[in-house]
């Protein structure tokens, strides 16, 4: 029988609750533990897939086509175990379910009510993942605790306390615990509140993490203890992490927040072994170099938006130890012709996915300088799309080429709908998702990259490259490097005679890890250090690691 470890978040939002859940999900890993790992999130739309990553960050899909909460991309990328559609749920899931129960007579005339019916629904969903062989489930609750509409959920983990048993149910509490400049100490008042919400509710939180911006001392955490009735040693103490969020696991190990997991559920296992992690850290704090990349988005501004992309990023420079600056440049900057001086300073330049016609053109517009200036490209997605418009444009000439997705009457629409998307009507769950197989090109760079004939990676869109121009674009040098195994849609694009330009239709940036670089960003990384360390060829750094 599993055991249960309940994630749940007090005070305000953004104390990095997905990362803790993520980090202790590590440590029990390496203490040769199986975890299964979820996400429950408390409001009401079906899934995230239909909110704007204005509101809720990235949209994360897994292998299996679902769209999730951008926490799964920390489980994945801290635990490195894939996660699935049973991973992450939200309330409005769960009403939807209950009510089309409801109207199919599954209730056989009852009153339905949201408690049992609703908290049957989630306890039914988070037992799912329970399987022959899995030791501990991490269940991450969204939100914080107070919110109306988290009721239900810290309810009927409550009830699965009750019905597991206290010993086989533990309870995390992630805190802030905020330095007040004027009075220049630490405050525990809103941590004491938070925890006593919890109790009101009925749950007493067995292990209090605390977040702060400064050191808390023996006394704080004694005061933490009396007050929030949790054990002092299970008062562990989250700082922010100086160089990245990598450490985080290492900082819960070092206060044996493992071991109060094993001590609790009375398991018995050899100390974490941390050596790996250890050792990419070591990267990560002492690298050898600098490289810059620049992300053109239309998001620039929010670090959410391209969560998995910034991620991939850092572990591509991992590779190679080296630390990698990401700047960000507004697409719609470049429109109005900015920012070219930052594109020109970078080693390599990205576009990653979007949808929607603003800031097209600069994107675009990075294309053509990347292409033109023998800057590293990597164009993801709609990074793709638009590295094969600027192409037919500027080096095929047709005039006007662009995807239908922005311009439904161009001329040459060598980007355009999908055949089974154009009878697409409803907009949620209803893209190309999830993982599908590609066969790569010998002698490419993509075939390079991942070192195998065939690939799998994940998918999130609607277009494709227009076959109909493929001889056009293939006869102008832009060579088709991984196709759909039975050749129908261009997965992967490259140019021969440029240090390194690459797109993808898929999305490589949700299997990244930081101990195990996904190949297209190592190599992409490894090429912008090559670009931007010209005098010493291929920069030292970058040589050791490719031929290790
Ligand atoms: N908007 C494009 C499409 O739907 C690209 C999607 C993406 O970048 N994820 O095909």
């Amino acid at each position: 029988m599993a055991k249960y470890i309940f994630i749940t978040g007090g005070v305000v939002s953004s104390l990095g609750k997905g990362l803790t859940s993520a980090s202790v999900g590590r440590l029990l890993i390496n203490r040769g533990l199986t975890i299964r790992m979820i996400k429950i999130d408390p409001y009401l739309n079906v899934d995230p897939g239909t909110m704007s990553p204005f509101q809720h960050g990235e949209v994360y899909v897994t292998d299996d086509g679902a769209e999730t909460d951008l926490d799964l991309g920390h489980y994945e990328r801290f635990t490195g175990q894939p996660t699935s559609k049973k991973s992450n749920f939200t309330a409005g899931r769960i009403y939807f379910d209950v009510l089309h129960k409801e109207r199919h007579g599954d209730y056989l005339g009852a009153t339905v009510q949201m408690i049992p019916h609703i908290t049957d629904e989630i306890k039914a969903r988070i037992r799912a993942v329970e399987e022959k062989g899995v030791d501990v489930i991490l269940v991450e609750v969204g939100g914080t605790v107070g919110d109306i509409e988290g009721l239900t959920f810290l309810e009927a983990i409550r009830q699965i306390g009750l019905e597991e048993g206290r010993e086989n149910v533990m309870y995390l509490h992630l805190t802030y615990v905020p330095f007040i400049k004027a009075a220049g100490e630490v405050k525990t008042k809103p941590s004491q509140q938070s925890v006593a919400k919890l109790r009101e509710i009925g749950i007493t939180p067995d292990v209090l993490v605390c977040r702060s911006e400064v050191p808390l001392d023996d006394d704080v955490r004694r005061k933490l203890s009396l007050f929030c009735n949790v054990a002092l040693n299970a008062v562990i103490v989250e700082q922010d992490v100086k160089h990245s969020i990598y450490e985080l696991p290492l900082v819960l190990c070092e206060q044996g927040l493992d071991e109060l997991v094993m001590v609790h559920f009375r398991l018995a296992r050899p100390p974490a072994k941390m050596d790996a992690w250890c050792k990419m850290i070591e990267a990560l704090i002492h690298p050898e170099g600098t490289v810059k990349i620049a992300v053109v988005g239309k998001y620039s501004e929010l670090q959410d938006a391209y969560k998995s992309i910034y991620e991939s990023i850092c572990h591509g420079g991992i590779a190679f130890k080296h630390k990698v600056e990401i700047v960000k440049v507004a697409a719609e900057d470049l429109e109005e012709g900015k920012g070219f001086d930052v594109l020109g300073s970078a080693g390599g330049i990205l576009v990653p996915g979007g949808f929607g016609e603003r800031g097209i053109e600069g994107k675009i517009a990075a294309v053509k300088f990347a292409r033109e200036n023998k800057i590293p490209y990597f164009g993801i997605c709609l990074g793709l799309q638009m590295a094969v418009i600027e192409f037919a444009r500027h080096v095929c000439g047709l005039a006007g080429a662009h995807t239908t997705e922005v311009n439904k009457q161009s001329p040459h629409p060598v980007v355009c709908l999908m055949e089974e998307q154009e009878k697409v009507v409803d907009l949620g769950g209803s893209m190309r998702l999830g993982a599908w197989p590609c066969a790569l090109k010998p002698g490419t760079r993509a075939a390079a990259a991942y070192g195998v004939a065939q690939i799998s990676e994940r998918h999130r869109h609607r277009f494709e490259v227009n076959n109909a121009y493929r001889a056009q674009l293939e006869e102008k040098g832009l060579v088709l490097s991984g196709l759909s195994p039975d050749n129908n849609l261009v997965e992967i694009i490259e140019l021969a005679d440029h240090p390194w330009f690459v797109g993808c239709q898929f999305h490589p940036e949700f299997k990244s890890q930081p101990l195990v670089p996904q190949p297209l960003f190592r190599d992409f990384i490894g090429a912008a250090i090559r670009k931007q360390y010209p005098l010493l060829g291929a920069h030292p750094a970058a040589h050791k690691a490719k031929h290790k």
